[in-house]
């Protein structure tokens, strides 16, 4: 009997032995596409040598040193070169273990950095239904999923949730994208006046949805909007990007395509890309000065900040990135990934909706594709097609509405950036075969 907590108590998985490119190999010898790099995770594949050199050269030179103490050549060479390929004015990077810990800091930052201001009424952070931002406890209350909220309630900070922007389910019919964009900021200006403007600090969002949603992308213009609301009335813009961030959207920051550079900037899964739990928190000078002349020190810290193992790790991955221009590549198999995705799912008759950017990607599935009526959550579609898909040696991730009242049935894709147009024309040809048994097995 295995003494794991597992993640589902009445569900034995598969034991994963090791990882070759982007395949995961169980201890019976069967291969798994990684077709979502586990959540977005593994965008390198599971046998960079350059990233495990670096891990095990650093394991040899120093372990550990607690960051009350020292720092360390990685964690400082991790900070430039984040800092030299940022957005804008992004100046300093506080090193973490990962996502929940990042957006957890992010709101903590914020907070701070209104007390040190006098602003100690700012306490009201908005966010979306819909999202997600992590699974502690300050990070769930920001979140907007209902699901995961519903057996926590009341959660631990102030928080109101707008609508996301969602092209597929919220642009009324005959209207632009760009006025879609416009009325879904505007969602923030009235909230924020609704509440008082001087009682909000900070609005976070992830520039392209994942966890959630299935990789949807905003409307044109909708961030600018936002970037141009929270500066109107001084609340600082949180972006994260655990998700989306590291080059999956075909830019090494999301929010680059957007054209707005957020006070606070979150990232984690791929960077660290499996092989290190490390996620980071950047912000901008101006944050940083007000809470080095205040205080003079930010008052939150983990034990493993900054973890020098963990950071050579990152730095390997980035490097990585940046020497192959693999932020280029994603963006060629990423167009390549959707012409396919269209060309053999675009007139199915139960998916709604193909959505995504660069190497990440989300199918929606509906009951009715002309009224959009989502499948019975009691059915649990997504979770269905996540099962077959996997039976069939192809990782990839689902989110269903059996989960959320909120939610449809979505698949997530976000394959290894390494990953060749023939192993994604393989996981294609699989996603289609599991569909197909799905719905055929659906009970009616
Ligand atoms: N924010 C976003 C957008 C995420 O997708 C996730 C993880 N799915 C998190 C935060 C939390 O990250 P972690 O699981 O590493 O704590």
């Amino acid at each position: 009997m295995s003494h794991i907590f597992p993640r589902h108590c009445h569900a034995t998985p598969p034991t994963a032995s090791h990882g070759e490119g982007c395949f995961l190999i169980d201890t019976d010898g069967k291969r798994y596409f990684d077709g979502s790099g586990g959540a977005a995770v593994s965008c390198l594949g599971h046998s960079n040598d350059r990233v495990r050199r670096a891990i095990k050269d650093q394991v040899d030179q120093l372990a550990f040193a607690h960051t009350g103490f020292f720092t360390s050549d990685p964690a400082e060479q991790l900070a430039d070169l984040l800092i030299a390929n940022a957005p804008g004015d992004l100046d300093r990077v506080y090193l973490v273990s990962g996502g929940s810990e990042a957006t957890e800091s992010a709101i903590k930052l914020a907070r701070q950095y209104f007390t040190e201001r006098g602003e100690p009424q700012r306490r009201h952070l908005i966010a979306r239904r819909q999202s997600y931002h992590g699974n502690t406890l300050g990070a769930l209350s920001a979140g907007g999923n209902a699901w995961r909220r519903a057996q926590f309630a009341p959660l631990l900070i102030e928080v109101s949730h707008i609508a996301p922007c969602y092209d597929y389910m919220g642009r009324a019919e005959g209207e632009s994208p760009e006025a879609y964009g416009q009325r879904a900021a505007q969602e923030l200006e009235d909230e924020i006046l609704r509440l008082g403007p001087d009682t909000v600090m900070a609005f976070m969002a992830e520039p392209v949805v994942g966890a959630t949603m299935g990789a949807v992308p905003a409307a044109p213009g909708y961030f600018n909007r936002i970037r141009e609301i929270c500066d109107r009335y001084g609340v600082l813009l949180i972006l994260d990007e655990v998700m989306c961030g590291m080059g999956r959207t075909g830019h090494l920051f999301a929010c680059e395509a957007e054209t707005v550079v957020p006070d606070i900037l979150c990232i984690a899964k791929g960077l660290g890309a499996g092989y290190q739990p490390i996620g980071a928190m950047l912000c901008t000078r101006a944050i940083y000065d007000t809470i080095a002349g205040g205080t003079g020190f930010f008052q939150h810290g983990h034990t493993y900040l900054g973890h020098p193992v963990a950071a050579a790790a990152g730095l390997a991955v980035l490097r990585e990135l940046l020497d192959n221009d693999l932020v280029a590549q994603v963006r060629a198999r990423g167009a390549y990934l959707e012409q396919r995705l269209h060309e053999r799912f675009a007139q199915h008759p139960h998916v709604g909706d193909i959505r995504g950017r660069g190497l990440f990607w989300g199918m929606e599935f509906v009951a009715d594709r002309d009224s959009k009526t989502p499948f019975d959550p009691r059915l649990g579609l997504a979770g269905r097609l996540k099962k077959a898909a996997f039976a069939e040696g192809l990782i990839c991730y689902p989110m269903s509405g059996t989960r959320d009242g909120q939610l449809g049935d979505h698949v997530l894709l976000a394959p290894p950036f390494i990953a060749t147009e023939a192993e994604l024309d393989g996981a294609i040809d699989t996603l289609s075969r599991a569909l197909d048994k799905v719905m055929a097995d659906l009970p009616t």
